[in-house]
């Protein structure tokens, strides 16, 4: 276990980080937000959170940018997401510092997140050469028939604390580069991130000279969330969080008629075959399960182990868990930093005692951690739970380390326990037969978005589009075409056959 940095010392580590990004502190303090760190559990600064006229001054402004940003030709909207992406290469350090005061993340993991943030402006800047559409042979002689994609707007984003920064940047980096200006609603546990990145693309928009107002954030809680949600200026809303956020969330933007992306909670299962090779998955299962102290959207929760292995893959992880540095996140010797604040390590024990309940038998983990060094912060040892069922506490998302084991006897057991949950995020196989990998990825196999073949269920790429099924949401963003979501599309048709000649064979001369 690794001693826990002060308070002063972590403040003092958050004002450089975000000088040097060109944060001016003074401006955006205030006493209606706290910026806090799950490090010691503690408040950093008092902010001055936005209020519903600020939501709208930000809707407003970003909207007058949109109706100039949509007439640059996309090549040089990208030209502002290349500069961004140099901006946050040479502030990486300092990004991360803030990733890790105030999401908890070890130091590996939060420069993580910043080189997909670095990532996905590169992705962005290719496809600003690339948003294509088709063009379809039209049924009438002399006729063109063929879709053009044109920017959309203002999308408002409203993101979680476990990925303050790249969730963001995903959807902000596509968005400029199809046309569109975005308004940002950060979580509030986690607004020095967005100030710092706000502050990093604000210099790339000026070194560029892209219209001013193209980027606006709003601090503030789930309020300044159901503002952006509800104006009509805004015709896409990108959300992450729970699925409570996106229950309120979707049918309100439904109800306008706006679209939504929506990135929910996930309760992601693996499922760990006889033929699987036993190191390379136990590896696998510590991370995807323990790594960021179980807060992904995409940590893996359950898993499903043959019985005939069973007994000897709980041994070999409730090894490793017990083996896991736990503590300050800072020191690159950590593995597990802190859950976000106390509450979550109150609802990870209330979850365990359930499972308890249920029949579960808690195989490790689970007892609070240094707590005489950062009382009020919310560090845990990662828990395994075997659970004789899959019983309703397995089927909700608890985010926290928890990892529930089930087994099962043949695959087909395997596959639906993994879909019967309501969440359809991730899931992966561990085996050596590529049959059975084949048919965990078939249209009759996992349910989710993300379905992966001998690795965990967490860390995907930003090649590939990201999101889940079911309450998950039904979203995609980051790679792949997923830029078409923020994008309208007009079908086209041009007569250049000088006589009119309607489709379907109509006849309607005079
Ligand atoms: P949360 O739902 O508490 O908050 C997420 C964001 O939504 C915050 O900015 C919050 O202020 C805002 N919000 C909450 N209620 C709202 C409302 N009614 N209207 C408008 N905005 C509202 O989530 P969290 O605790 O910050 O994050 C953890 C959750 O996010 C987990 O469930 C996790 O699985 C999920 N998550 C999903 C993905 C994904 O891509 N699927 C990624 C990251 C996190």
């Amino acid at each position: 276990m690794t001693a826990v940095s002060s308070t002063d010392h972590i403040r003092t580590r958050a004002e450089d980080a975000l000088a040097r990004c060109g944060v001016e502190l003074t401006a955006v303090k205030g006493d209606s937000l706290s910026a806090r760190t799950p490090i010691t559990g503690q408040e950093l600064f008092g902010l001055r959170a936005g209020t519903p006229a600020d939501v709208d001054r930000a809707v407003e402004a970003a909207h007058a940018a949109f109706l100039v940003w949509r007439t640059v030709p996309a090549p040089v909207r990208g030209a502002l997401v290349k500069r961004f992406g140099e901006l946050l290469t040479e502030h990486k350090e300092s990004l991360a510092d803030l990733v890790t005061v105030e999401a908890g993340k070890i130091r590996s993991e939060a420069l993580g997140e910043v080189q997909e943030m670095i990532d996905i402006c590169d992705f962005a800047v290719g496809l600003s050469r690339q948003l294509y559409g088709r063009t379809m042979p039209s049924e009438r002689p002399g006729h063109r028939l063929m879709e053009t994609w044109h920017p959309l707007g203002v999308v408002g984003v409203i993101s979680a604390f476990n990925f303050p920064v790249a969730v963001w940047a995903w959807n902000t980096a596509v968005a400029l580069v199809c046309g569109d200006t975005v308004v940002w609603k950060p979580s509030e546990l986690t607004p020095l991130t967005a100030l710092a990145c706000t502050a990093l693309l604000d210099r790339a928009i000026a070194d560029t000279g892209a219209p001013a107002g193209l980027s606006q954030v709003v601090l503030g809680t789930a309020d300044s969330g159901t503002r952006l949600v509800d104006s009509p200026l805004v015709p896409l809303v990108s959300a992450t969080g729970s699925t409570r956020m996106g229950r309120a969330v979707g049918p309100r933007v439904a109800a306008r008629f706006g679209r939504t992306i929506l990135e929910l909670g996930g309760n992601n299962a693996a499922v760990l075959t006889p033929s699987a090779d036993l190191d390379l998955a136990v590896n696998a299962v510590v991370f995807a399960a323990a790594g960021t102290a179980g807060q992904r959207c995409t940590t893996l929760r359950r898993l499903i182990v043959h019985a005939d292995v069973a007994d000897a893959v709980v041994e070999r992880l409730v090894a490793a868990y017990q083996r896991l540095p736990i503590g300050d996140p800072f020191p690159e010797t950590t593995l597990v930093g802190p859950l976000v604040n106390a509450e979550a390590q109150a609802r990870m024990r209330e979850s365990l005692d359930r499972a308890v309940e249920e029949g579960g038998i808690l195989c490790t983990g689970g007892e609070r951690q240094l707590t005489e060094e950062a009382p009020d912060a919310g560090y845990v040892r990662p828990a395994i739970v075997r659970m004789p069922a899959q019983t309703a506490v397995v089927r909700e998302e608890t985010f926290a380390p928890i990892l529930y084991v089930l087994t099962y006897r043949d695959l087909d057991e395997a596959i639906r326990l993994n879909n019967e949950v309501p969440q359809g995020l991730s899931a992966g196989i561990f085996t050596g037969d590529q049959g059975e990998a084949e048919r965990f990825m078939a249209a009759d196999g996992a349910d989710c978005g993300i379905v992966n073949v001998n690795i965990g269920t967490s860390g995907a790429e930003i090649g590939g589009a990201f999101g889940g099924e079911k309450e998950t949401g039904g979203g995609r963003e980051s790679g792949s075409d997923a830029w078409r979501s923020y994008m309208r599309r007009a079908t086209n048709t041009v007569n250049y056959s000088g006589r009119v000649a309607l489709a379907q064979g109509v006849d309607f001369s005079q």
